[in-house]
């Protein structure tokens, strides 16, 4: 016998903002895996179900988990944060098809949309991603910091809008100062830069700066940070990025 397997993503942390196709998945399901204070988002509709809740950082582990149960016949489904194709357990799930069981890759595997942070986090100030726009995570637990500033070099280079997932943690407290310290030295100081956090909840705050006078030290884990190309401007209490850059 053979289950299936759905990754879904929350949105932002409002209930509205988690999608219907992923409302039906998670009340299909008999098994839900994910970080824990994810799965806390999802609302209990069914006693029999199953949660398997784990922590943070065992991405890989946490997604093999999953496709054994469904390979046992359960019909799972993993939960991210956001949209689970952004930064989020998607990939891991087909990281561990490549490098796992063959029989795994006849699976019903299939992926549901979310609202991800830079877009629940755009719409709180108006429309900074408007024009091109790129999404980096700052996070370094995966990739060497030496990719993150050379892809940081190249967006600023090419004029992008920058939306920085992961911008801080506790574990890692230097990098987004870094990462304006290197943006500094590219684009205009009086850049437009939006700290927003909790953006898509009722605890949503935002604080729209320059990179001149950016501090690394209003970012958490729950911010997303925008840094505006040279067309962003503020219009009023808003900020936006026109869609055309023609003179
Ligand atoms: N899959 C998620 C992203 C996971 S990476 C998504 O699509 O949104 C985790 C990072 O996302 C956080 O460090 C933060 O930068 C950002 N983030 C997640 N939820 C957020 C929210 N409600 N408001 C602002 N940023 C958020």
């Amino acid at each position: 016998m053979s289950g299936s397997l759905v990754v879904v993503g929350t949105g932002p942390g409002k209930a509205e903002l988690m999608t219907p196709a992923t409302l039906a998945a998670l009340a299909k399901a008999t098994d839900l895996v994910g970080y824990g204070p994810y799965l806390d988002r999802v609302p209990v509709t069914r006693p029999d179900q199953r949660r398997h809740a784990s922590d943070n950082r065992v991405e890989l582990e946490r997604a093999r988990h999953a496709l054994s149960l469904a390979a046992s016949g359960r019909e799972v489904v993993v939960v991210s944060g956001g949209d689970p194709g952004v930064f989020a357990m998607a990939a891991a799930v087909f990281e561990a098809v490549e490098t796992g069981d063959p029989a795994w890759r006849a699976l019903d595997i299939r992926v549901e949309p979310g609202v991800t942070a830079m877009l629940a986090a755009a719409a709180e100030v108006g429309a900074p991603l408007g024009g091109d726009f790129c999404a980096i995570s700052l996070s370094d637990n995966l990739k060497a910091w030496t990719i993150i500033e050379r892809r940081l070099h190249a967006a600023a280079e090419a004029d992008f809008v920058i939306a920085l997932y992961n911008p801080a943690s506790k574990a890692r407290p230097h990098q987004l100062a870094r990462a304006f310290e290197l943006l500094r030295a590219i684009k205009a100081g009086d850049t437009p830069v939006l700290f927003v956090r909790a953006a898509g909840t009722t605890e949503a705050a935002a604080i729209a700066t320059t990179l001149a006078a950016a501090d690394a030290t209003q970012a958490d884990m729950r911010t997303l940070v925008i840094v505006g190309a040279s067309t962003t401007r503020r219009i009023g209490r808003w900020v936006s990025t026109p869609r055309g850059a023609k003179p």
